[in-house]
């Protein structure tokens, strides 16, 4: 029987074999090539399943073995009385068995190898693949450090384009109003339309710079406030004064609801030019006869570590805005309603109000929300911090 105790303690059996498959097929399992996606790794995946399948062969069949050997070894153990017959049987299918499993053994080996061949490729693979990544980044990085500076860069045109635009406007329209006013004679019949309108469209691009500016130096962090104890109804009252008239071209009436608050601190130019932007967007947004209504209240705590706000409301049952729009409102020329409400007629701007709004509530440590329904109202809500 040394022969077969031979045979089982030969290499071809030794588990160097199986433990270097083994450790082949785990490394395929970790490393880099576990970030590849399934594609990558399905031939990988075939042949680690071919080794297993294998060895999984070479285990039953060295069973198979040692059981013949221990068969044998018990027939011996009785003596030489075992039938020569069923020794040479026993022996031939030792042979065969033996013969069986180095067949196996040489296939697993040639396994072995095509797994190690297809994890370098892959490894090779995961490598180009790294580099190609890193050099996108890089790329992506050069690109977003060149939209930095080109923002930048328009962010000065504007501003600077803006600031040299001021000073001159503010003539053409003072000297306009002068002239519509009848302070500097009368105007010849002919005159007084074409006149008219070119005022108007002079007071359009007036509105049209100075949001400019105030968005410029808004996005450049250059508006410094002038914060003081006001009062957030006053502000209102003011602005309604001021629109009356223009709501009442639209037959629109604006009603105010105020309460009793504590002062706001606040800048309230500012604030002035937050509530009038919205005030006058109600007005044009709100089809003829439509309402609006300016509420302003105390909004309590919500827990007992938080602190009450100041809160406006200004609400109309004009033209609504679409959910999918009511974020992209906030944002710079942003005109959702595309360009239909610019005529030479109303108060329409770039689309720059919103965001302005916005910006100077922020500024201000406040916030601002608008909730609404296509159709039937929009309501635009700000919450300001109290003085002290
Ligand atoms: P502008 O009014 O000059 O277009 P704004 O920034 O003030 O710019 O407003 C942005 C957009 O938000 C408007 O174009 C309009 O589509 C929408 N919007 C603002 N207020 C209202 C409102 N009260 N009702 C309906 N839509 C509104």
């Amino acid at each position: 029987m040394a022969i077969f105790r031979a045979i089982l303690g030969c290499p071809v059996y030794a588990s160097a074999v199986t433990n270097s498959i083994v450790a082949t097929r785990d490394s395929t399992r970790k490393g880099p090539r576990a970030r590849q996606g399934k594609s990558a790794t399905s031939t990988e995946g075939n042949a680690a399943a071919r080794v297993a399948e294998l060895e999984e062969e070479l285990r039953a069949a060295q069973k198979t073995i040692s059981a013949l050997i221990e068969k044998a070894e018990r027939n011996s153990g009785v003596g030489d009385a075992m039938d020569p017959e069923n020794t040479a049987r026993l022996e031939h299918l030792i042979a065969a068995r033996t013969r069986e499993l180095e067949e196996k053994t040489e296939a697993l080996e040639a396994a072995n190898k095509e797994l190690r061949t297809l994890t370098q490729n892959l490894d090779q693979m995961v490598r180009q693949r790294t580099r190609a990544l890193a050099e996108s980044e890089a790329q992506h990085r050069r690109k977003n450090l060149e939209l930095d500076r080109l923002n930048r860069m328009k962010g000065e045109f504007i501003a600077i384009a803006a600031h040299e635009l001021r000073t001159p406007m503010t003539s053409i329209v003072g000297y306009l109003d002068l002239i519509v006013a009848g302070h500097m004679g009368d105007l010849p019949a002919e005159l007084r339309r074409p006149i008219s309108s070119i005022r108007r469209n002079a007071h359009r691009l007036k509105r049209l710079v100075d949001d400019m500016f105030d968005a410029s130096r808004l996005e450049s962090g250059r508006i410094a406030l002038k914060r003081m104890s006001c009062s957030l109804g006053v502000v209102v009252i003011a602005v309604e004064e001021e629109l009356r008239p223009l709501a009442a071209e639209k037959s629109q009436r604006i009603e105010c609801r105020i309460s009793d608050i504590p002062p706001i601190d606040a800048d309230p130019d500012k604030i002035h030019q937050v509530v009038l932007n919205l005030v006058a967007n109600s007005i044009k947004y709100t089809p003829p006869g439509g309402a609006i209504r300016v509420t302003v209240d105390l909004e309590e705590p919500a827990s007992s570590d938080g602190r009450a706000q100041a809160r406006l409301r200004v609400w109309d049952n004009g033209a609504g805005i679409p959910q999918s729009l009511r974020a992209r409102i906030f944002e710079p020329f942003s005109d959702v309603n595309e360009a239909k409400h610019h005529t030479s007629a109303g108060p329409d701007s770039a689309g720059l109000g919103l965001f302005i709004a916005r910006g100077i509530v922020e500024l201000h440590g406040g916030s601002i929300v608008v909730d609404s329904e296509e159709g039937a109202y929009s309501e635009f809500t700000v919450r300001l911090p109290l003085v002290g």
